[in-house]
């Protein structure tokens, strides 16, 4: 009889024949900013979504403090006693900086989604859930029991369509990442809450990758394209631009209130250290008192993006700090991004299953913390190894 365990080392080596096996590198230094040391050897990195330069330094202070008057562990769940007054502080002030009547801190972004699917959705419901969205929304989708019809990337006209056919569902919801985390594109989120609003669906965003980053006050892109008040419940990660840990959704009193009753993520986890919540308060603060570091960062996105298209990448619809260099074949992305980490720049190659098959790419995300001499050698060596047009 083979071992119970041997079709693994099989499933690995197929993996490994496709190009798409991963393997770990690991990090010797502090994350800072633009700086990595890996393996050994020092790089400039464009693989962090520390968009805002907070996850380093300037948020130390502030957790070393908190650390000191509150200890770390937080014990237990937030329904027993693991609800600080940190925890409460901050989604106080998430709901005031997303000008909503509540908010809710999730263990992490991830588990924010898959609480608030399954807490909005079951069987007998619909979700709508754009073909590109983010692995902790499908999951979510695929938890809830409800029925799952996935409509084209960004496509308006044809979700229209889907919700004309599907009047037969108990309710409904629509779900879309604000800006794609692979893509770098937004979400028509003005479209969405219009089409929200005509058939009487529940509208989820997903705003991970834009807190702090878009939008006159760093709201996200549902600020940005003006879609707020459309939009019945926002979620956002700490871990990003805000540079700590953890995740939050946001919105009415009474979503909010049924999140705490319903959420298995929420409900049976335990909560975060109260550190952690010091730590996305300051970062509020920053985004609040610095505006420069999102205006900053989006102008240098701009710039960054127009020129490697007139190198000749493929950027596709990107609009912002996430900049995918579509290359297509894993192999051929794997081999550009060693490439570029011999040059001494770290641009992570992005393969299936994280992207659909026959689109890998490099994705380039830049930060504020990048100096422009980094943002310079980056596109130095992307110059030479531009592709050659036909
Ligand atoms: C990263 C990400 C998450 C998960 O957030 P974490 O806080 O890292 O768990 C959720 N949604 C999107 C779109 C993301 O990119």
């Amino acid at each position: 009889m083979p071992h119970p365990l041997e079709w693994i080392a099989d499933a690995l080596n197929r993996l490994e024949d496709q190009g798409l096996r991963r393997t770990r590198s690991t990090r010797s230094t502090s994350c800072r900013a633009h700086r990595i040391e890996f393996d050994g050897q020092s790089l400039i990195q464009f693989s962090s979504n520390d968009y805002l330069g907070l996850a380093a330094e300037p948020l130390v202070p502030a957790v070393r403090n908190a650390v000191d008057a509150v200890g770390w562990g937080s014990g237990s769940s937030p329904l027993i006693s693991g609800h600080g007054a940190l925890h409460a502080d901050l989604e106080q002030r998430l709901a005031e900086f997303e000008g909503t009547d509540a908010a809710l801190l999730f263990p992490s972004g991830f588990a924010a989604n898959l609480g608030a699917i399954t807490a909005l959705a079951a069987p007998g419901d619909a979700v709508f859930s754009d073909a590109k969205n983010h692995a902790s929304i499908i999951d979510g989708c695929r938890l809830s029991g409800a029925q799952i019809i996935v409509f084209p990337h960004r496509d308006v006209t044809c979700l229209r369509s889907l919700l004309a056919e599907s009047g037969d569902f108990r309710r409904r919801l629509i779900v879309t990442d604000g800006l794609f985390s692979m893509d770098g594109d937004l979400a028509p989120l003005d479209r969405l809450a219009e089409l929200a609003e005509q058939f009487g669906a529940m509208l989820m965003v997903d705003e991970a990758h834009a807190t702090g980053v878009f939008g006159a006050d760093g709201r996200g892109v549902s600020q940005h394209l003006g879609a707020e008040a459309g939009i019945h419940l926002r979620i956002g990660t700490l871990s990003k631009g805000l540079g700590s840990i953890g995740g939050f959704a946001a919105g009415s009193r009474s979503i909010v209130d049924w999140l705490v009753n319903r959420a298995r993520s929420y409900i049976f986890s335990t909560a975060l250290p109260e550190a952690t919540a010091a730590a996305a308060l300051e970062a509020l603060r920053y985004v609040r008192e610095e505006p420069h570091r999102r205006s900053q960062l989006r102008e240098r996105s701009q710039l960054l993006r127009s020129e490697l298209r007139q190198q000749g990448w493929d950027l596709g619809d990107s609009a912002s700090q996430i900049l995918p260099l579509y290359v297509g074949d894993p192999q051929d992305a794997v081999t550009l991004s060693a490439e570029l980490r011999r040059a001494g720049l770290l641009v992570p190659a992005i393969r299936p299953p994280s992207v659909p098959p026959g689109e890998a790419l490099l994705r380039i995300s830049l930060s504020y913390a990048h100096p422009p001499s980094a943002i310079d050698a980056l596109t130095a060596a992307l110059h030479s190894r531009r592709p050659q047009r036909a």
